[in-house]
């Protein structure tokens, strides 16, 4: 991590409100949180804080009320779960984030005591990053930490306009390791380094593409992506999901990773379906996609060949998943890559929500060195784009 920003453990606490960004964007379903790990992920600095003697604001944002309050985007019960994860300990949540209310609970406050504001996306001037919201989200904060790596890379005033507000102010254990994570990838990651990307569009990881075609030894591409790349090559597609005005892009970046010395790995073949809905699958080569079919998945040999380059890495990261692997027909190839991935020797980094939950899904996090929390956040990170959140903390 970047030297110059301090950890939560470098700030002195008692008794000091400490204004905690978290990143409780957890799924809920019937009002019910149905996956805490992110939950999880902030207690180590929750507890630290707690420890310490502060007095604790947690902050979060949760889904897209788009600036407008959602009884249903309620953080009611992350702060029912939170509360239990905390061995019973009591969560004050706030009916709104500023205001009186929320200043009134913030007072009162003891050393130990934990209070958790509403949604910070019921107000619209959380995402405009607005200086005078973060003034009133901030009132009574002597000390601010960010733990929140998933919105490290907005520029939301939560993130971004508070932190620069509070002269006492540090990364939490989750964003320090995060950073610490993604740096040794950037940096200086042991050899061969490879890069495996997935998901459903090029254009949303181009600049991610870009800065690892100067970084890895080798690139593999799978998922609905790695269309985009066949189609360029001349492959018929069928009726895959393919972007036809990212030909010329996918073109340039295979001339850029063989100028680099770079291998850009595609799938040789794909399990194809007729419609995303399709129970049966069949394997087909590349040169043999049928003009009334999608490839909704990487084949087996591309399996083989994506499993062989992983057991002799010594760093990988990976997002994205290979296939539509929400189907169970078509999720074979993101699963045989989770499965290398985890058992290969070197250094594994996944992140990306479709491919941590795919990982998740197959009980394989454990096995991977780092799971990040941020999908958006770490692909920004490894593009060498400075995150909003970070330089936000420094000095
Ligand atoms: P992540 O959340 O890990 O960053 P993305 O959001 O970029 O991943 O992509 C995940 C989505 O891409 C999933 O919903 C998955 O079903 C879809 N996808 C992957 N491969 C294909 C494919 N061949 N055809 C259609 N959809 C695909
Ligand atoms: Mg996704």
């Amino acid at each position: 991590m970047s030297e110059s920003i301090r950890s939560v453990e470098d700030l002195s606490l008692e008794g000091v409100t400490t204004f905690v960004r978290v990143d409780f964007n957890v799924p809920l379903k019937s009002g019910e949180v149905t996956d805490d790990t992110r939950i999880r992920a902030a207690l180590p600095t929750i507890r630290h804080a707690l420890d310490q003697g502060a007095r604790v604001v947690l902050a979060s944002h949760l889904g897209r009320p788009k600036g407008k309050v959602v009884p249903e985007l309620s953080l009611e019960p992350v702060a029912a779960r939170l509360a239990e994860l905390l061995d019973g300990g009591e969560v004050r949540l706030t009916d709104d984030c500023v205001g009186d209310g929320a200043r009134k609970v913030v007072q009162d406050l003891r050393d130990g005591q934990v209070a958790l504001l509403e949604n910070l996306r019921f107000h619209p001037e959380e995402k405009s990053n607005d200086v005078d919201f973060a003034q009133e989200l901030g009132a009574g904060c002597a000390a601010y930490v960010n733990d929140a790596f998933g919105a490290a890379h907005r520029a939301h005033a939560s993130v971004s306009a508070l932190p620069r507000l509070i002269e006492e102010r540090a990364a939490g254990f989750l964003l320090q390791r995060e950073l610490e994570v993604l740096e040794k990838l950037r940096a200086d990651p042991p050899r061969p380094y490879l890069a495996i990307l997935g998901g459903a569009k090029v254009s949303d990881k181009i600049g991610v593409m870009e800065a690892l075609i100067g970084k890895v030894d080798a690139l593999l591409v799978g998922g609905a992506m790695a269309n985009t790349f066949l189609s360029a090559q001349g492959h018929g597609v069928g009726k895959s999901l393919c972007e036809d005005d990212k030909l010329a892009l996918a073109r340039s970046l295979m001339s850029a990773a063989e100028e680099a010395g770079v291998d850009l790995l595609l799938p040789t073949d794909v399990r194809v379906g007729k419609s995303v809905e399709d129970t049966t699958a069949d394997d087909v080569d590349i040169q043999s996609i049928p003009a009334d079919s999608m490839a909704l998945d990487i084949g087996p040999q591309t399996e083989a060949l994506f499993r062989d380059r992983l057991r002799r890495a010594q760093a990988v990261f990976w997002n994205g998943p290979m296939g539509l692997f929400e189907n169970p027909a078509f999720a074979g190839g993101t699963l045989a890559v989770a499965r290398a991935a985890a058992d290969c020797p070197g250094f594994s980094v996944v992140g990306g929500g479709d491919s941590v939950a795919a990982v998740k899904q197959a009980d394989l996090a454990s096995r991977f060195d780092h799971v990040s929390t941020g999908g958006g956040a770490s692909l920004e990170y490894l593009e060498g784009r400075p995150l909003p959140g970070v330089e936000a903390l420094k000095p």
